[in-house]
């Protein structure tokens, strides 16, 4: 057999064997020796601290205390059926408690002997407690032997705890694997960055994450690995950005013609402001080197995307390409479509809509207007990614929505052309800057964070329940005025049933409240077939609706300018991003907009912080930020296809200084040795390069 190493399978690890390898594949996803290493603990305990129950505090996250247990009772009946272990030092007592596994805890626990609790702190009735407290029969002069200063925690599940392999079975594990492949590995980072960082080899910190000697040893092997973790990140992207400016040549848009100037001193509406300017230039210069434009423009809802858009295709044309807009849903590419048709009038360009609702024969048509060059824009959906489609000379592709449409895709459309089309990614939702770098670290980015002139501040309010009636009359008072009026409600997969009778609940109060023939009410909601949808949004959209109930399917789409007020129902329990999309869809007129977030008065803190957040302000960018901290990156848009999720260290929102720091240095790299044909580089190079798969982690060894 070939020896022992990273990529060895799990089950021939010492103490695994066939059953135990079943369970860590299945639930941690550990199939190899490698896998187990970078089995990260989630926590420590801090063995080398301990405190007295007198010292012991709430807002403590978790503590330690050596005492006696000295008495144990079964309280409570049934569901409120609960294990009470009194347990003392010499400083006072405090109350272990359990709901769980009682049978086997009353056999296990030894009333009288020593023990050391660690858990977190609370107080009830004056009473400290710690509930489910790790214990641990306490031994005098023991020794540390297996029992670090600082032990390990590590994750864990129910189903790996019925094959012994709770957190102190995934140690032992530990302790195995290092015996059996060593504790040498080969390093990942050329050595010079690891001196010049001050790094700690791979090696020991690999070592010292599992069994740290003291918290400083871990501080460092922290810093180390997750100085690798985002490193290679950022070496993929920043290595296929590079790839994209040297390898593709990108057609060259040489002149600011006919069409362009046509549209903007004779047909464009409005004054841009200084924002989609600069952007337009940015796209401008990018177009105009012959490298291959990849950005990404990120702009708050109502901030004026699709004309640059627009503009950007119109440059396209003048330079004799075709240009295509893609959007995520069918309701948006219409939109597009709509207001495009609008802003270039008669002649400007030939524009077409393709989705998937596009008749057969219709479809035909524009297939061959695109393949003989007649047709210079097409906006549509997923429709356009299809083989079927192909261009004349497609030197434009605009994604609308970026984060709805995986990475595929857009490789998919820039194989459209045999040159690759430039690209212009276009989003509304706000990524803080250290997530944008890491989600889009391939792309150029440029922000358009300015409204257009004369747009009044969206305002917020939340109110209670209690304050139902008092919105019932902003509400009559706004339609008075010839307004019209959002209101959403959640609609959420597991409590789908629910939403829905609560939906209706809220409907059929509305409709006394706002009785025909007065008043006339759209309704729209997901579960919903495509065709009423369309029908009861465009008769909002007509105004022969005031009031439009909905659940989430009008967060993007939808431009109705004389819509001024938003009312969320349930808002807490939307997330931050979705409530600031939502808001957005008000605001867009010349009329005070308003919104109002309806919730219960019992909030917790995370939904009171979001509120607070939507009432204090209207930057997209700053509702990101809290958004980011609040929930990390997993539940973003876009995560999922960009890696970040396999970050088992670093952290987007409390790493910005390290990741900014890593990028830069990868930069400097690729400036001062582009193809990493240094020795020096021969590890990155190794690591990049495809015909030797698996070299870096699966090789350490
Ligand atoms: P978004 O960035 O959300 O996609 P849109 O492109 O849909 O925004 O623009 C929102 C509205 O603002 C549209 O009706 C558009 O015509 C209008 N608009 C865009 N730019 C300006 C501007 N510079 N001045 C006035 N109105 C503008
Ligand atoms: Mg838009």
């Amino acid at each position: 057999m070939a020896p022992l190493s990273t990529i060895t399978p799990i089950e021939y690890l010492k103490g695994v064997g066939p059953a135990r390898a079943e369970v860590l594949k299945e639930e941690l996803g550990i199939h190899t020796f490698g896998d187990l290493l970078k089995h990260y603990p989630f926590r420590y305990i801090d063995r080398t601290e301990f405190h007295k129950i007198k010292q012991l505090h709430p807002d403590m996250a978790a503590a330690q205390v050596i005492g006696r247990l000295v008495h144990v009772e079964e309280l409570g009946e049934r569901r409120g059926k609960r294990l009470i272990g009194h347990f003392r030092d010499d400083t006072g007592t405090l109350e272990l408690v359990w709901f769980q596994s009682i049978g086997w805890l009353k056999k296990a626990l030894q009333v009288g002997a020593a023990y050391i609790v660690y858990g977190k702190p609370n107080v009830f009735n004056n009473q400290l407690s710690m509930t489910h407290p790790e214990m641990e029969v306490y031994k005098a002069n023991s020794p540390q032997q297996g029992n670090p200063s600082l032990q390990p925690v590590y994750n864990t599940t129910e189903k790996l705890r019925k094959f012994a392999l709770d957190s102190k079975g995934i140690q032992k594990l530990q302790t195995a694997l290092q015996e059996s492949i060593g504790t040498q590995f080969g390093e990942t980072l050329p050595d010079y960055i690891v001196h010049q960082h001050r790094l700690m080899p791979l090696s020991q910190a690999l070592v010292a994450i599992h069994f740290p000697r003291n918290s400083q040893e871990l501080a460092h092997a922290v810093h180390r690995l997750k100085f690798d973790e985002l490193f290679f990140i950022q070496l993929k992207l920043l290595k296929n950005k590079l790839l994209n400016t040297q390898k593709f040549k990108g057609h060259r848009f040489d002149t600011v013609g006919h069409t362009f100037n046509t549209f903007y001193h004779e047909q464009l509406p409005f004054a841009l402001t200084d924002a989609q300017k600069r952007v337009i230039k940015e796209i401008r210069r990018d177009t105009a080197s012959g490298a291959q434009l990849n950005r990404l423009v990120q702009g708050d809802v109502g901030s004026g995307k699709t004309v640059v858009a627009l503009m950007a295709m119109l440059l396209a044309i003048d330079n004799g390409f075709q240009a295509c807009l893609m959007a995520p849903t069918e309701i948006l590419a219409q939109q597009h479509y709509h207001s495009i048709s609008k802003l270039l009038g008669n002649g400007t360009a030939s524009v077409q809509l393709l989705t998937g609702s596009v008749p057969r024969k219709d479809r035909r048509v524009i297939h061959a207007q695109l393949e003989d060059g007649t047709l210079d824009i097409l906006v549509g959906t997923h429709a356009l990614i299809e083989d079927a489609v192909r261009f004349h000379n497609l030197g434009l592709v605009v994604i609308d929505e970026q984060h709805r449409f995986g990475v595929e895709q857009r490789a998919k459309l820039w194989r459209k052309n045999r040159t690759p089309p430039h690209m212009l990614v276009m989003t509304a939702t706000p990524i803080p800057r250290t997530l944008a770098m890491t989600l889009y670290g391939d792309l150029d980015i440029s922000v358009i964070d300015e409204l257009p002139a004369g747009r009044k501040p969206i305002k917020t309010m939340h109110l209670y329940e209690s304050s139902r009636l008092r919105m019932f009359g902003f509400m009559k008072e706004e339609i008075g005025k010839g307004r019209q009026v959002y209101i959403v409600y959640p609609l959420i997969k597991e409590s789908e049933k629910m939403d829905l009778l609560y939906l209706e609940a809220g409907l059929e109060t509305l409709q006394n409240e706002f009785p025909r023939p007065q008043y006339q009410i759209s309704i729209v909601h997901g579960k919903m077939p495509a065709k009423d949808k369309d029908f009861e949004m465009q008769r909002f959209v007509k105004h022969e609706t005031q009031i439009m109930v909905a659940t989430t399917v009008i967060e993007v789409g939808v431009d109705v300018p004389n819509a001024s007020v938003m009312v969320i129902e349930n808002a807490e329990r939307f997330g931050l991003s979705q409530l600031h999309q939502l808001r957005g869809r008000v605001g867009r007129g010349a009329e005070q907009s308003y919104c109002i977030l309806m919730s219960g008065s019992k909030l917790g803190k995370e939904s009171k912080l979001r509120l607070e957040t939507m009432v204090r302000t209207n930057d997209g960018f700053e509702i990101a930020e809290v958004d980011l901290q609040l929930r990390g990156p997993g539940d973003l848009a876009g995560t999922q296809q960009s890696g970040v999720l396999d970050l088992k260290l670093a952290d987007l929102t409390t790493d910005q200084a390290l990741l900014t720091h890593v990028r830069n240095t990868v930069i400097a790299l690729f400036g001062a040795d582009p193809h990493l044909a240094r020795p020096e580089n021969g590890r990155l190079r190794d690591y990049l390069t495809p015909s030797e798969p698996g070299i870096g982690w699966e090789k350490i060894s």
